[in-house]
């Protein structure tokens, strides 16, 4: 393969080098053929299913890989933890694709390191194909996420509340840095390490910053911010809930990345949770541009020594861009929303009908998902017309004459409403059906004809009716656990 690894050429202070612990009985069980071709795995490895078994275990270490577990803190909940970091995870190392663009490659589950603190550095089976699942349909839907190469079995049993067949996922991303990286420097006020990461993580993804001189930390600051916000509006557009916005799951490449406890919005409504460990419901659904705000602050913290020296003076600074997001937040998702709900520009006057239909949406307590799917196909279809219109009522009308302002053939209008609105999303209960397919039985042909539909989810294959169903109880029971 073909490493070039960076991040290990940092100093020792980011991380630390270690070997994966072998496993008894690697078998592949998901691969990811059109991510490998991206990635150019060679050939001789690509088509020998015991070879990368043994890679993407971490039994056997790749030519040019250098294990690594990184160092990190975060906000957890609200509360700072000093250290974090790879407590089961290892950096392979970083490859370049085809388009000469940067992966990380980083085993999970492959074995503790010292940031495990009691864990026992492994990770289940259920919980490895919920991210392969969930990272192909995020990426499927345009939403900006790390991805999954392979899950491998380990032959091994972990325990959890039950014993349950273990796994190796293979993480790519575009680089494991994260506002906790930052975190870890500035709580310790090393200075030089945060300027050492700052330059490194601009060099990475936003290399246009290298030439600015002045200002240079609140540009990378605005980017970084830029970057996240459109993420989480890309995750209220198809429903998504985070579970675990913590700020060591800030990305600050703007990926989804950890899919412990996510789960889909069913029906409308900002106060959904789902995760069994979000008892006051911090990481709702609606929370998320109010947790992001959150954390793009803790972010800013960790620049004001390299912003300033006078931390008044740094705080002046920063001040102003935390204190614009609620309003450039604002903006990028009723963009978003406007064009869910087919408007070729969007007006002021807008946000009104926005909010109105969001409200019948709740108060009919209608899936967000088929909603916005009949509003869409109700500009070429009576049926649907008239279904959407039973449950939308005047909103539906209002809607209809701001579409009749834009003078556009409803063709044009569908398709723009199309692009936004998915036909099918991982729902809850298709996922854990096939996660206990995987772990009872070891079979993959569920994952894999789950994943068929779900890589194409603004079209209506054969079977994508099949997944298409709101669960019977509407989620009402539904929960889910970090993974860990
Ligand atoms: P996560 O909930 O996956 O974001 O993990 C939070 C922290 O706990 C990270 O530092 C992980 O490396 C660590 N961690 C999670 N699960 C385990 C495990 N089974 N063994 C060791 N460390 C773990
Ligand atoms: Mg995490």
């Amino acid at each position: 393969m073909n490493f070039s690894n960076s991040y290990a050429c940092l100093d020792k202070v980011f991380y630390e080098r270690l070997r994966p612990t072998p496993v008894q009985d690697p078998q592949l069980f998901l691969w990811n053929s059109s991510l490998s071709e991206q990635l150019m795995i060679p050939n001789e490895l690509k088509h020998d299913s015991v070879a990368l078994a043994q890679a993407f275990s971490g039994n056997h270490i790749i030519p040019g890989s250098e294990p690594i577990a990184t160092v990190y803190a975060g906000h957890q909940f609200g509360s700072f933890v000093p250290q974090l970091g790879d407590g089961r995870a290892h950096l392979l190392g970083e490859v370049l694709d085809q388009f000469g663009q940067r992966w990380d490659i980083q085993l999970k589950g492959s074995g503790r390191t010292s940031f495990s603190r009691g864990g026992d550095g492994r990770c289940a089976l259920g919980p490895a194909v919920r991210e392969f699942i969930m990272s192909e349909a995020m990426n499927a839907l345009g939403v900006p996420t790390t991805r999954c190469l392979a899950v491998v079995t380990t032959g091994e049993t972990v325990f959890r509340e039950t014993p349950l067949p273990g796994a190796v996922v293979t993480r790519v991303a575009s680089s494991h840095l994260r506002v906790g990286t930052f975190q870890f420097f500035a709580a310790r006020g090393d200075h030089q390490a945060l300027k050492t990461l700052c330059n490194y993580t601009i060099e990475r993804h936003y290399p246009e910053l290298q030439e600015e001189s002045q200002n240079q930390y609140i540009l990378f600051l605005n980017k970084v911010f830029e970057r996240q916000v459109h993420l989480v509006v890309e995750w209220m557009r198809v429903g998504f809930i985070h579970g675990v916005m913590n700020t060591d799951n800030t990305s600050l490449s703007g990926e989804t990345i950890d899919y412990g406890p996510c789960a889909m919005m069913g029906i409308y409504d900002p106060q959904t949770v789902y995760s069994s460990i979000d008892t006051m419901g911090r990481y709702a659904f609606g929370n998320q541009p109010d947790i992001l705000h959150w954390n793009i602050a803790r972010f800013a913290e960790c620049l004001l020594p390299l912003i300033n020296a006078d931390r008044n003076k740094a705080v002046d600074l920063v001040g102003p861009v935390i204190a614009e997001f609620p309003y450039r937040f604002e903006k990028e998702y009723m963009k978003m929303m406007g064009k869910k709900l087919g408007l070729t520009f969007f007006k002021p006057e807008d946000q009104k009908l926005i909010s109105s239909i969001l409200n019948r949406l709740k108060d009919r307590r209608l899936d967000y998902t088929i909603a916005f799917d009949l509003l869409t196909k109700s500009l070429m279809s009576e049926t649907a017309a008239s279904q959407i219109n039973n449950e939308l009522g005047v909103c539906f009308d209002l809607w209809k004459k701001r579409l009749s302002e834009q003078n556009e053939v409803p063709q044009k209008v569908q398709e723009l409403m199309r692009q936004h609105n998915p036909v099918v999303i991982p729902r809850n209960h298709h996922v854990e059906k096939v996660l206990q397919e995987s772990e009872q039985t070891g079979r993959v042909t569920l994952a894999e004809d789950f994943l068929q539909v779900l890589r194409s989810p603004y079209e209506e294959q054969a079977q994508t009716f099949e997944y298409q169903d709101p669960p019977s109880d509407c989620d009402e029971n539904y929960q889910t656990f970090c993974g860990t």
